[in-house]
């Protein structure tokens, strides 16, 4: 490709006529695109589109997000995985009450200096809410223009990251820099795909692109293999006392900090295991069985780390003498209690074995 600014016509011109009509796109107000950029991290457009429309209903400014429950954001959020972004948000809105008044800051180096907000948030919100010559490149943006140069970096190499950033706000244009800068989004995320062909047949950028006119797309991007995920064995239990069941917090470090929890251990513990790990914290067992024959076992997957949990579900005769543990009903865990989905897949088994 001769010269990257070539794009930008064409893809301006393209976005405006067959951009998709998403909730955050039906004005510019910086909360509502940092949200949606902050919900659309490592999630489905159509899996975002529920969440953020019950999301702004209940927290409509900055201000009613500051000084919510977290329990009401993590209810609000459960099934979107990754808490921390919810933390986040809150944490920022806060900020943004202290130190800004309230009001978005417009200047990028001062919303990327806001906690969890990155070089690729911060771009995005600069540039659609605020109109900045400041690009947001993600997965998608580096699959577009890899493919379009034939650029054989690797794409998870930060200082390339840096460098397609920095080269695309070269060509940012004079007007339409929010648009322009969720053309190149919107193009990854529905013309030049990934897993699978591009649709090049319905490109703006066909013309202008390497990889389409030499038949190399699936060769871009080019993306070291990710280190394998640790495997961590877990037990896991649904624990019952007459009609409640207990829950604990997990501690305020590492994956799922602060969240509830089923109570589990370490390791793939077996009855008499259990039931002596019970024991000691006072509880006495009527009944232990597996959720189901053949469904002892789940696996959930985080970005790192595979849990393999071992599932068993116990009846118990008293609520034992474990401060930590707290006991709640059906109805509460629906309606109150946020509980992270590892965990919840393995609750949900009790109703299929009950
Ligand atoms: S022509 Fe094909 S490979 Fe090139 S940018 Fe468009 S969709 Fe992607």
């Amino acid at each position: 490709m001769e010269k990257l600014e070539e794009i930008v016509a064409p893809l301006l011109d393209w976005y405006r006529a067959n951009n998709r009509r998403l909730p955050w796109r039906e004005n510019r107000d910086p909360y509502r695109v940092w949200v949606s950029e902050i919900m659309l991290q490592q999630t489905r457009v159509e899996a975002v589109i529920p969440y953020y429309e019950r999301f702004m209903e209940r927290f409509p400014t900055i201000a009613a997000l500051a000084v919510c429950e977290d329990e009401e954001l993590f209810k609000l959020w459960e099934g979107l995985g990754y808490y921390s972004r919810a933390r986040n948000l809150k944490k920022v809105a806060q900020v943004i009450c202290e130190r800004h008044q309230g009001q978005f800051p417009e200047e990028y180096e001062e919303i990327l200096a806001l906690p969890g907000i990155g070089a690729y948030t911060a771009g995005a919100v600069s540039s659609i809410a605020f109109e900045k010559a400041k690009a947001a490149v993600d997965g998608n943006v580096l699959r577009v223009v890899t493919r379009l140069t034939q650029d054989s970096h690797d794409i998870m190499d930060a200082k390339f990251r840096n460098q397609v950033t920095a080269e695309l706000e070269t060509i940012y244009p004079a007007e339409g820099r929010g648009d322009f800068t969720q053309s190149l989004m919107e193009l990854g995320a529905v013309v030049c795909v990934p897993n699978g062909e591009p649709k090049c047949e319905g490109c703006p950028l066909r013309r202008l692109c390497g990889a389409c006119s030499s038949g190399t797309q699936l060769q871009y991007p080019i993306k070291k293999k990710k280190a394998e995920r640790r495997i961590e064995q877990k037990t896991v239990l649904i624990l019952k006392y007459q009609d409640k069941t207990a829950l604990r917090k997990r501690e305020n470090k590492g994956i799922l900090s602060g969240m509830w929890e089923l109570p589990n251990i370490d390791g793939s513990l077996n009855e008499q295991q259990v039931v002596q790990w019970l024991t000691k914290k006072g509880l006495n067992v009527s009944k232990i069985k597996p959720p189901v024959s053949g469904k002892k076992q789940l696996k959930h997957i985080f970005t790192h780390i595979e849990w393999h949990m071992t599932c068993w579900i116990v009846t118990c005769e008293n609520e034992g003498s474990d401060q930590e543990l707290i006991w709640v009903t059906d109805a509460q865990l629906e309606s109150e209690i946020a509980l992270p989905t590892a965990f919840r897949k393995v609750y949900q088994l009790f109703f299929y074995s009950s």
